[in-house]
């Protein structure tokens, strides 16, 4: 038997263990031809069929309308905080963005190389991100070519559990990378979406964006041509090379999601994971202290800190020595980030949480 730890990395993350071995599997000879899918043409019967069931689950399990593209693309979120000004913001137009941490602190920063992107509201308050924005604080313009907000901000671990309102007009785009199919989505209510796989939905190095047909008719069409949402559009993101071990590893975590029972099923894993721990902080309120506010508290990341850094350091060392590993803080705000992400097992959870109790009973 393989060694695995209990992997609560940010992401990079766990993987299904499942998915893994199948992989393991196939990896030589993908069935019967010969040959890995490594090493299959992007052209080829195999990898296409492998691609175009990724896009047809991803379209299923989201309930994707018929009027969205399905785009597979490569370059991270990074490239989308790009992508999405240099396509959806027109010269002289204005977008509007919600900032709620560090994550849509970077794509405002990126929208502002490509032109003018107001901030709407930010929630930043001493140099910390505690809650989400509400909407009578957000302040768009009903002339912006869009709104843009993050779902779950991975480092801060403050996530929305509502779709935050857009002016009538105003397409809603969102960085969903970090609870991308850790819920259901109403894909309806954006123009936009886009997700790095590497938390929830597969490995670095495939994005999945889903947009609304109107939007790429109506983005600007003088951008090279990889960096037009239109081209990959038109060619079903067989543009050019896809990332295909990538979106290889992506289909069968969309199997594994189905068979687990679909979005509404993992949303109900997802809540009895996250209420485990924040249970487990709230229980010991003198060692441990959630700095997020309860409505805006993250369901997949799960930051809390100790009273010292010499405790956090114990608190980690401890944790490791069980096999609890992925615990620390991200390094521009320290602490403990506890990630759960759905190929996290809910015992790895809840070992945690008891790890958690016995701490605090002896701190
Ligand atoms: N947005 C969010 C919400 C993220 O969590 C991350 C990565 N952790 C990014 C954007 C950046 O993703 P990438 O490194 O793939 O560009």
């Amino acid at each position: 038997m393989a060694k695995r730890v209990h992997n609560f990395n940010p992401g990079p993350a766990t993987l299904p263990l499942a998915v893994l071995e199948q992989a393991r599997d196939e990896l030589v000879d993908y069935r019967g031809t010969g040959m890995s899918i490594l090493e299959h043409s992007h052209r080829g019967k195999a990898y296409e069929a492998v691609h175009h069931e990724t896009l047809a689950r991803l379209r299923a399990l989201l309930g994707v309308p018929g009027d969205y593209a399905v785009l597979l693309v490569q370059g991270g979120a990074h490239q989308q905080f790009a992508m999405a000004p240099m396509n959806l913001l027109p010269p002289g137009g204005h977008a509007a963005y919600v900032v709620t941490g560090r994550w849509g602190e970077r794509a405002i920063a990126e929208a502002r190389t490509v032109g003018e992107a107001r901030l709407a509201a930010s929630t930043e308050a001493g140099g910390q991100y505690a809650r989400v924005a509400r909407d009578d604080e957000a302040d768009v313009d009903p002339g912006a070519a869009y709104l843009h907000y993050t779902s779950n901000e991975t480092i801060d671990g403050v996530q929305y559990q509502r779709v935050p309102a857009a002016p009538a007009g105003v397409p809603l785009v969102c960085d969903m990378s970090s609870d991308f199919l850790s819920r259901p989505v109403d894909v309806a209510r954006f123009g936009l979406i886009y997700a790095g796989a590497q938390k929830n939905a597969g490995p670095s190095g495939v994005t999945i964006v889903i947009v609304k047909n109107d939007l790429v008719a109506r983005a600007r069409q003088d951008l090279p041509q990889v960096f037009r949402y239109a081209t990959h559009a038109a060619h079903d993101s067989l543009y050019h090379t896809a990332p295909t071990f990538n979106v290889y590893v992506v289909c069968l975590v969309l199997r594994w999601l189905e068979q687990k029972g679909g979005l509404g099923a993992i949303e109900a894993e997802s809540r009895r994971k996250a209420g485990a721990i924040y249970e487990a902080i709230d229980d010991s309120p003198e060692v441990f202290r959630a700095p997020v506010e309860r409505e805006s508290r993250s369901r997949v990341n799960v930051v809390f800190r100790l009273p010292t850094p010499e405790l956090e350091a114990k608190f980690l060392a401890g944790a490791e020595a069980r096999e609890m590993v992925g615990l620390r803080g991200h390094r521009s705000v320290g602490g403990v980030r506890v990630s759960l992400y759905n190929a996290l097992a809910p015992e790895s959870a809840e070992l945690l949480a008891e790890y958690m109790r016995a701490f605090a009973r002896s701190a």
